[in-house]
């Protein structure tokens, strides 16, 4: 095992085994594990008996500790512990404030290291057979957070028919993203899918357009987490993927 005090650890999703073999013996090896509301039950259930275990988890709208006090009591565990983990849903730097993490420890002279995980966006996107990009259809990508300001949205230099867009905490955001793309230059009837609990057994997902973005997102917003993806490669989701969602949407709705 590595030296490190602190690592950061990717935990993928949720489906417990998109974990990598780097990220299932980190948790195997740790003293204490600081964890956030995205880690699915079936991942922390890996979590040895012996470990310590935290949950500093925030959810939109529902702040349990701010990110301020996640980086001093990581670095205080690092001064106590051998070997500390801090797991994260997805990737630790996607959307995850790793990078302000890692920058506190170190700053702290605390020894780091980050294992990767599956972002929300590789993860959903493979469940539903949606190829990210796409010869022909998508030729970029872009990772957007859906708090950011809509004039971050700016995007006017890339081939907008060509692109995917993924908008990671998006639901809320869902009126002002679709009308902030459409007055951009996008046509209403761009693709859109938005999946919900992403490769976990309760996933949900929905298809339809730009135009009808903020009404599939009201309707899934009890499913949450969930994750927007906009362009031509929504085309290619499986029909039958489509079908099987919609089902369980009928279910839970
Ligand atoms: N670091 C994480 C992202 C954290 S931001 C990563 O790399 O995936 C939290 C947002 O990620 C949620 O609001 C949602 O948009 C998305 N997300 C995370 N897990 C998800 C899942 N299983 N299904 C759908 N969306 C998910």
């Amino acid at each position: 095992m590595m030296n490190s005090n602190v690592i950061l650890v990717g935990a993928g999703p949720g489906d417990p085994e998109l974990l990598t073999l780097k990220a299932l013996k980190a948790i195997q090896s740790a003293d204490a594990i600081l964890y956030d509301a995205l880690i699915s039950e079936e991942i922390l259930e890996m979590i040895p008996d012996n470990c310590k275990t935290f949950n500093v988890g925030k959810r939109c709208g529902a702040h349990k500790m701010k990110q301020e006090e996640i980086n001093e009591f990581l670095y205080q565990m690092s001064t106590r512990h051998k070997v500390v983990v801090r797991l994260k849903g997805g990737d630790p730097f996607i959307f995850g404030r790793g990078g302000e993490e890692l920058e506190y420890l170190q700053q702290r002279n605390v020894e780091t290291s980050v294992i990767p995980g599956i972002t929300a966006a590789a993860g959903c996107a493979a469940s539903c057979n949606i190829p990210l990009t796409h010869r022909g259809h998508g030729n970029s990508l872009l990772l957007h957070s859906g708090h950011a300001s809509t004039g971050e949205f700016d995007n006017s230099h890339t081939d907008k028919e060509k692109q995917t867009q993924v908008f990671y905490m998006g639901m809320n955001q869902a009126e002002s993203i679709s009308n902030h793309l459409i007055a951009e230059g996008h046509h209403p009837d761009t693709e859109v899918a938005i999946i919900c609990q992403g490769t976990r057994p309760n996933q949900a997902s929905q298809l339809g357009t730009l135009a009808t973005l903020p009404i599939m997102a009201e309707e899934m917003k009890h499913l949450t987490p969930g994750l927007i993806i906009l362009g031509d490669v929504v085309s290619l989701a499986s029909n039958q993927q489509q079908r099987l969602n919609s089902k369980i949407l009928a279910l839970t709705a």
